[in-house]
Order: structure tokens, then C-alpha cells, then sequence
């Protein structure tokens, strides 16, 4: 097999072949890289000369632009191999950067969310006064989390179109770059969809992998239409393994929680109010209320 040193130096040799020899040496040795690589090694003349063609690659992939080298986003760097002079190939800062993002993104699931909420970063979240007490609170989390991976989530409520949403995604690309899953999850369209798992017998799967999944953000819970069962079997199991567990857990709502717990006490046929209750004491277990304020920025 040829190394990729060999098919680069074929690649650029071809490309370079009416170029004039002697001035491309010139151009080589002038080079202030190879002038600086020269000065910190010792290199004697037969060593130089026999290195001459790896000197042209090198600074030729050193001049062109990151993507326009033959191995996109790496950078060339000069190495003494034996006795000769040698090109490797580092991960130019670009590259690195744009590959932990795509790692981060790959680490969260979005059930029933659109996928533009993986991008969102902590870092382009506007600072304004109204959602710096939501910031202060994401950041404690954060802070937390590297030390516990039981730190305790928040639920933030406020209004339709403040950035709710938003800003949990923002959370997400955050644990996410530091190694953790996250499952972000639209309680709304996820209780409606139960039904699709009753054919393959996969909802317990799928009960089991929310539950024990090491962050789980439930976004707009309390606008879902509940049944006893969605409610008792279906999110009462999956908030009560949670809090068995003590697993970071989020929530948004455009319900505060006493409107959430009226919700929760509102599904048909009857016996609900202690279990609305039992509810609501595993979400008051998993979270901390923070209320969101602020326009609503989906006129904008
Ligand atoms: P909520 O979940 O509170 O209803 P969203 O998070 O969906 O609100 O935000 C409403 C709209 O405003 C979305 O389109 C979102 O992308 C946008 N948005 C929210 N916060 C910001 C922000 N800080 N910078 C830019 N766009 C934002
Ligand atoms: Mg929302």
C-alpha cells in the first residue's frame, strides 16, 4: 500500500511538473517554516538534499488554503524521519473545533424536535437581564455536573416564544460536548405517539432507555393531552426511575408548576388528585423552578 506521503507527493509532483526545479528549491529553502525547522535541528547537507522534494510539498500544502490541501483541514508539519526530512499531517484548530462540535451533536437524540436545535451554542445565547437568571442557573448546572452526574435539573416555565426551548437546547450542546447523551424529547407529539408502539411490544424499550438515559430534557410538558395511563404508566415510571436514580432531568413548560400539577389532576375518569400530586413531587424532586421572561421572540 502507498502512504499517504507517497500519493501527496505524486498529487503535487503532477501538479508542479512545468514549475522550474531549481527556483521551487529556492522558494523551499527560503521558506521561514523550513528556515526555523532548519535552525532547531541539526540537518546535515546530504540529509537536506535528500529531503529537498518533501521540503516543496511541505510548503506548498503550507501555502494553500486549509481546504484546498490535499488533505483538508490538516496541516502540514516537517519532522526529522531517520535521514530524511519528513511531511506529517496535524488536525489544523479549525478541523479539531468542527469535529467536537459534530461529536456534541451526535450525542444528543431528538425525539419529535427538529434537528437545528443539536447547533444551538451557550455561547450565542443573547445575555440579555431576562434570561440571565436562566443562564446563572444552566451555568451552575453545568459547573455541578462535571463533578456530580447526579446534579439536579431545572425547570424552567414562562411564557409561549421566550426561548425556552432554546435555551435547553443550548444546555444540551453543552453536556454534550462534555461526553454526555442527551435525550431531548417534545413531551407533546412523544405522548401522542404512544400508540405506535403497541404493535411491537417496544414501548417497555422505550420507557427503560428515557429513564435510564443520563440526561433527559422533557421539552413543553404540561401541553400534552394525558390519559390515567399515559400519565401513571407511561411518565409516572419514567420520572419515578429518574428520581430512583437521581439522573439529571430538565423540563420546559409554559405552565408554572402549580398550573402543571391542575393539569396533571385534570385527566378523565376521576382519582387524581393524589396522583397529580405524586407526580408533581418527582418533578419538584428532579428540578428546580425558573421562571423565563422576556418577549416573545417568534414575531421576530
Ligand atoms: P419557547 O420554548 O419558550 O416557546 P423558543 O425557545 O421556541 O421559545 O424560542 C422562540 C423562537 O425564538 C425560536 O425560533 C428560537 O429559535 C428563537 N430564539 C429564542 N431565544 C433566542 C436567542 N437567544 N437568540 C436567537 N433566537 C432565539
Ligand atoms: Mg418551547
Amino acid at each position: 500500500m502507498e502512504s499517504i506521503g507517497d500519493v501527496l507527493k505524486k498529487i503535487v509532483d503532477s501538479k508542479y511538473l512545468n514549475q522550474d526545479q531549481a527556483q521551487m528549491r529556492e522558494v523551499a529553502l527560503q521558506d521561514p517554516h523550513v528556515q526555523e525547522f532548519l535552525s532547531k535541528n541539526q540537518v546535515d547537507q546530504a540529509t537536506l538534499e535528500r529531503s529537498i522534494d518533501n521540503l516543496i510539498l511541505y510548503v506548498q500544502q503550507l501555502n494553500s488554503k486549509s481546504n484546498q490541501r490535499v488533505m483538508a483541514g490538516y496541516q502540514p508539519r516537517l519532522f526529522l524521519n531517520g535521514n530524511v526530512i519528513d511531511v506529517t499531517y496535524t488536525p489544523t484548530q479549525q478541523k479539531q473545533k468542527d469535529d467536537e462540535k459534530a461529536a456534541a451533536a451526535r450525542r444528543i437524540e431528538l425525539i419529535d424536535l427538529p434537528p437545528k436545535l443539536r447547533h444551538v451554542e451557550l455561547e450565542e445565547v443573547d445575555q440579555d437581564p431576562e434570561r440571565m437568571k436562566a443562564l446563572a442557573e444552566i451555568a451552575h448546572f453545568l459547573a455541578e455536573f462535571d463533578t456530580n452526574k447526579h446534579a439536579r435539573g431545572l425547570y424552567l416555565d414562562g411564557n409561549f416564544g421566550v426561548g425556552k426551548t432554546y435555551l435547553l437546547a443550548a444546555l444540551a450542546n453543552s453536556i454534550a460536548r462534555k461526553g454526555t447523551k442527551v435525550i431531548f424529547l417534545h413531551v407533546p407529539s412523544f405522548i401522542a405517539s404512544l400508540s405506535s408502539h403497541f404493535e411491537d411490544n417496544s414501548l417497555n424499550d422505550e420507557i427503560d432507555r428515557i429513564a435510564s438515559a443520563p440526561v433527559v430534557i422533557f421539552d413543553d410538558i404540561g401541553a400534552e393531552t394525558l390519559s390515567e395511563w399515559s400519565r401513571d404508566d407511561v411518565l409516572g415510571v419514567i420520572l419515578q426511575k429518574r428520581m430512583d436514580n437521581e439522573l439529571p432531568t430538565f423540563f420546559s413548560s409554559n405552565l408554572n408548576l402549580k398550573m402543571l400539577s391542575e393539569h396533571f389532576a385534570q385527566v378523565k375518569n376521576g382519582n387524581n388528585s393524589l396522583k397529580a400530586e405524586r407526580l408533581m413531587e418527582r418533578v419538584t424532586f428532579l428540578s428546580k423552578e425558573v421562571t423565563v421572561r422576556g418577549e416573545n421572540r417568534r414575531h421576530h
